[in-house]
């Protein structure tokens, strides 16, 4: 202890003399000589230059063009304004993908994102039983979701319904059209809860699943068409906008139990 309040002492010392001290003065003094030039209130320490531009308690873009004096500032304070007005307009366009997100989870949808401005939503809490691809002859056209009946399934994105009632092989379905000419597909469902004509958005409750058609146990089947008609994998579709189907998918029993709907949905899908 003795040795490090030494060391203290001759701090303050040094301090000291730096501000011009000439007697050696306690550490005690110091401390309280330089706390008293600190605490010096700031507008003492100005220059008092009265040509200087008014300093405004907030910068912005609007404020500095009606003062008419942007031509006076230092050009780099016109590059942070720049970057402040750019900032502010991250924040908000932040704040508009938090407020899209968080409509799309109001009514229950386990996932939102929101991608190139288009929101969109895990249509299902279930787990991914089958994939998309050919199996035994036949071609899946969409995914699996297992999941109880009566689960909600939600809108995968704003659109507007194109069909919802019977469908052979689908027994119920909903398709839904999107702004950017997509089509989502919701097959073998319970019941619908949207008729053809209304506007849904991202994450509103449509459907329920269901076990009705060719279809042997219940789980939402999902297809996504591309703008002309394909049908495309909507297991990368999704992920490549930031939706993640989670579980695995098992290949066996339920996806043979499944081929037997697939031929059917496949003409299903021909249809239209
Ligand atoms: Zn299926």
């Amino acid at each position: 202890m003795a040795a490090a309040g030494g060391a203290l002492v001759a701090a303050g010392q040094t301090v000291a003399s730096a501000f011009g001290m000439s007697a050696a003065p306690t550490a005690e003094e110091s401390y309280a000589r330089i706390a008293a030039s600190a605490m010096l209130p700031v507008s003492e320490t100005r220059t008092g230059d009265p040509t200087a531009p008014a300093v405004t308690s907030a910068i912005g873009g609007e404020q500095l063009s009606s003062t008419g004096s942007v031509s006076s500032l230092d050009p780099g304070a016109e590059v942070d304004v720049a970057n402040l007005t750019k900032a502010a307009r991250l924040d908000e366009k932040a704040a508009e993908e938090d407020e899209a997100k968080g409509a799309a989870l109001a009514h229950g949808a386990p996932q939102a994102v929101v991608y190139d401005g288009t929101t969109y939503a895990l249509p299902t809490r279930g787990q991914l039983t089958s994939g998309f691809g050919g199996r035994w002859g036949v071609t899946h056209y969409g995914i699996d979701l297992a999941a109880p009946i009566g689960t909600p399934i939600y809108a995968l994105a704003d659109g507007v319904v194109d069909k919802a009632g019977p469908a052979s092989g689908f027994g119920m379905w909903v398709v839904l059209k999107h702004t950017d000419g997509t089509s989502s597909v919701y097959g073998h469902i319970n019941r619908a809860l949207v008729e053809a004509g209304q506007e849904v958005k991202a994450g509103d409750e449509i459907a329920e699943v269901g076990n009705r058609g060719q279809s042997t146990g219940p789980h939402l089947h999902l297809e996504v068409w591309e703008q002309d008609g394909s049908k495309t994998n909507p297991l990368p579709w999704l992920s490549e906008r930031g939706i993640n189907v989670t579980g695995p998918a098992k290949a066996e029993a339920e996806s043979e139990a499944h081929s037997s709907s697939s031929s059917v949905d496949s003409s299903e899908s021909s249809r239209s």
